[in-house]
């Protein structure tokens, strides 16, 4: 590349168009670290002395995001789910994070579905109907939920990016689901019974994401998921991804002005009354909530 550092004229070594921008290793560690902080002030996502569980899963954002944390001086727990959706997946997904945490002398804490749920992912679709994607994230939703509630965490960091809520909320706005429109947000607040969710990562891409976990020497998992194939979000990135190389910046103004003047419009469509689920006393509408009712289904088709 023979283009400039936008900030320093030295040799750049990424260019992102949608800002107009290219920059060197350092500046662009600054230009990431500076995306992070400005999310974080302007949806008031975290302060300092809060405890965060950071979901990771070994990837490149999630890793990503536990690093920039841990560099802006967030007290920052890992929290990795070992799902099995492919043995192989599955050791390396630990590996990955592991090593991470080990080589940073950071806290990490493992739940393995096989050991203390005693399902794995690939049950599910069988014994629920449910489509695998969606199964996984309920129970991900769950189990980290209850483990920060449990832990007494003050907030939950999850990975996602630019790309990720983009692809949700085109899949929202074909819909035009309001109740899923006017719950799509960076920041969950912590109520009910429920921790403080946020994403810090939402005004990053996924390339930048990827540039970073480069850029800063972290060895992260680069396979897929062996069951995403199919999955209804990557056709939707795809069709983002198209748009944005011809309009660069495309994406970010969809989703940064659905925070900004859509969202609002859509507020009090998810109005629900929660209460303790009879099982595990996590907040839902119901008397029991969606997790421990399909643990109830997978107990039931083995029977
Ligand atoms: P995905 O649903 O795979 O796109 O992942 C979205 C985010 O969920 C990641 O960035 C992580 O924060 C979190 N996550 C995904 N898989 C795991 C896992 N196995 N354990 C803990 N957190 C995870
Ligand atoms: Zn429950």
């Amino acid at each position: 590349m023979t283009a400039k550092c936008t900030r320093c004229r030295d040799k750049a070594v990424i260019e992102l168009r949608r800002h107009n921008a290219a920059f060197c290793k350092p500046c662009f560690l600054h230009f990431f670290r500076e995306q992070v902080k400005r999310a974080i002030d302007k949806e008031d996502m975290l302060s300092p002395p809060d405890r965060v569980l950071v979901a990771v899963s070994g990837g490149k954002d999630s890793l990503a995001l536990w690093d920039v944390l841990v560099e802006l001086g967030y007290d920052a727990t890992g929290y990795h789910i070992v799902l099995w959706t492919g043995e192989d997946y599955a050791s390396d997904s630990l590996a990955h994070t592991q090593a991470f945490a080990d080589e940073r002398g950071l806290k990490l804490i493992v739940h393995d579905l096989k050991e203390e749920r005693d399902f794995t992912i690939p049950e599910l679709r069988k014994a629920t109907g449910r489509s695998t994607c969606g199964g996984c994230g309920l129970v991900k939703r769950h189990e980290i939920s209850k483990a920060a509630a449990d832990l007494g965490f003050d907030a939950v960091a999850i990975g996602h990016n630019l790309d990720d809520e983009a692809a949700v909320l085109l899949g929202n706005v074909l819909r035009w689901d309001a109740q899923y429109l006017s719950r799509q947000s960076p920041v969950l607040a912590g109520d009910d019974g429920f921790v403080k969710k946020v994403k810090p990562l939402y005004r990053l891409t996924e390339r930048e994401t990827a540039a970073y976990a480069f850029l800063r020497g972290i060895d992260y998992q680069v396979e897929e998921c062996p069951l995403v194939a199919g999955n209804t979000q990557l056709r939707y990135k795809a069709v983002l991804d198209a748009i944005e190389r011809t309009s660069p910046g495309a994406k970010a103004a969809f989703y940064q002005g659905f925070l900004d003047h859509g969202r609002e419009h859509f507020e009090g469509s998810d109005h629900v009354e929660l209460r303790a689920c009879a099982s595990c006393g996590m907040p839902t509408p119901n008397e029991v909530c969606s997790f421990c009712r399909m643990v109830e289904q997978v107990d039931k088709s083995r029977a």
